[in-house]
């Protein structure tokens, strides 16, 4: 008897956080999903089908793409060769290979905007630290005035690749690759909307969530929705991501990453053609988690609701410092006690500093109700090691 229900086979490209609670979305409907990957990641134990290979390997996206209808992601930075190679043979691959193709090389990305007047900071694009230096040296028009950063185009992420120039002895600093220059942004807060798109144009946007980053890690430490914005600026966020998806004719979930500046605009950070961290806790706080979103987008099949249910708040959690081994988490007890409190471990063996191993999240009936219980878990839960 066929158990599954839709007759089509899955595949993921990646099996990190990302895949995992995709494989788990999936799992729910008793998809027949398989996941490419190397052996130990966190999807790995829990796959029916999970095949060992590198998501970056032509022969072995190829390979493991053949095997399945229907491929999708959980990271840009995978054989795109491959996946247009799929695509000629039949094979169903979202979101599309030319769209990760813009998304993940920072320079394309950033002119896209620039083509299609969305706001985004200004940029320039260096094929080399050299040319970089040599423009800063021979800058008579003062266009690239410190403060800067500099981002590089390939393979950045979680800040890894993205410096901010301040002054001329911070230039040893500069990252010696292709890479772009943007104008430091006053930034009040950092929004990110998470909207989905199904190949019948069905368009479901989740409310825009509030990001909180670590100063030192750079990573996102809190997450939580509805923003503290005004109306205005909500729907600002919503109607940009919206332009966004038409605009690539897009499908799947996509996140966008925006700066509210301190003199009101909204500008476009950056995308990721993908789930992502600032939408984890869709799982409990919305009606329809982003995983189960990128499930329906990629199958064409009618999108969910995301209406969130009540004040919703994502806390990663991140191996401490000063911890390096097999996992521990400490606090725990105290956690559970509180309400609506969920936890999400992502099966990583070992822990170090900074590694996200986890996260959680707590729902709540108001802003300060959410606010108490985020710093119960902030300063009671703790990931160490044995
Ligand atoms: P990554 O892809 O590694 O997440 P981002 O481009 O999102 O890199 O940059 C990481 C962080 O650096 C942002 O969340 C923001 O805090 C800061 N940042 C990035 N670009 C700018 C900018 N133009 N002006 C000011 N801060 C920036």
């Amino acid at each position: 008897m066929n158990h599954n229900i839709l007759n089509k086979k899955i595949g993921i490209l990646g099996g990190g956080q990302l895949g995992r609670m995709l494989y788990l979305a999936g799992a729910n409907w008793n998809l027949d999903i398989s996941v490419l990957d190397s052996a130990n990641c966190p999807a790995a134990g829990l796959c029916k089908t999970f095949v060992e290979g590198d998501i970056k390997d032509y022969d072995n996206v190829l390979s493991f793409g053949r095997t399945v209808d229907v491929l999708t992601i959980e990271i840009e930075h995978v054989n795109i060769d491959a996946l247009k190679q799929l695509e000629l043979e039949g094979i169903i691959v979202f979101p599309r290979p030319e769209i990760l193709e813009v998304i993940k090389d920072k320079n394309l990305q950033k002119q896209f905007y620039k083509d299609n007047e969305i706001a985004s900071s200004k940029f320039r694009f260096y094929a080399s630290q050299n040319d970089l230096l040599e423009d800063i040296n021979n800058d008579k028009e003062n266009n690239l005035n410190f403060p800067f950063v500099q981002k590089t185009c390939m393979g950045g992420y979680d800040g890894k690749g993205v410096v901010v120039i301040k002054n001329k002895d911070d230039l040893i600093n500069l990252l010696d690759c292709e890479c772009i220059v943007e104008e430091m942004v006053d930034i009040q807060k950092e929004l990110a909307v998470i909207i989905a798109r199904n190949e019948s144009s069905e368009i479901k946007v989740y409310p825009t969530s509030e990001m909180e980053f670590d100063s030192k890690s750079n990573l996102v430490k809190l997450v939580f929705t509805p923003a503290n914005i005004d109306s205005k600026t909500e729907l600002e966020c919503q109607k940009v991501a919206l332009e966004i998806v038409n605009k690539l004719d897009y499908v799947g979930i996509l996140a966008v990453e925006l700066f509210l500046t301190k003199d009101g605009r909204i500008l476009v950070n950056e995308i990721a053609p993908r789930t992502h961290n600032s939408g984890h806790h869709t799982i409990e706080g919305s009606a329809t988690s982003q995983f189960e979103q990128q499930l329906k987008a990629i199958l064409n099949l009618p999108l969910g609701s995301t209406e969130f249910r009540k004040h919703s708040a994502m806390v990663n959690l991140v191996g401490e410092e000063g911890y390096e081994g097999k996992v521990k988490v400490k606090g725990l007890e105290k956690c559970l006690e509180l309400s609506e409190f969920h936890l999400h471990l992502y099966g990583k063996m070992t822990t170090k500093p900074n590694r996200k191993m986890g996260h959680a999240t707590v729902l709540a009936n108001s802003f300060d109700e959410m606010q108490q219980k985020v710093d119960t878990v902030i300063k009671g839960l703790k990931i160490i090691s044995e």
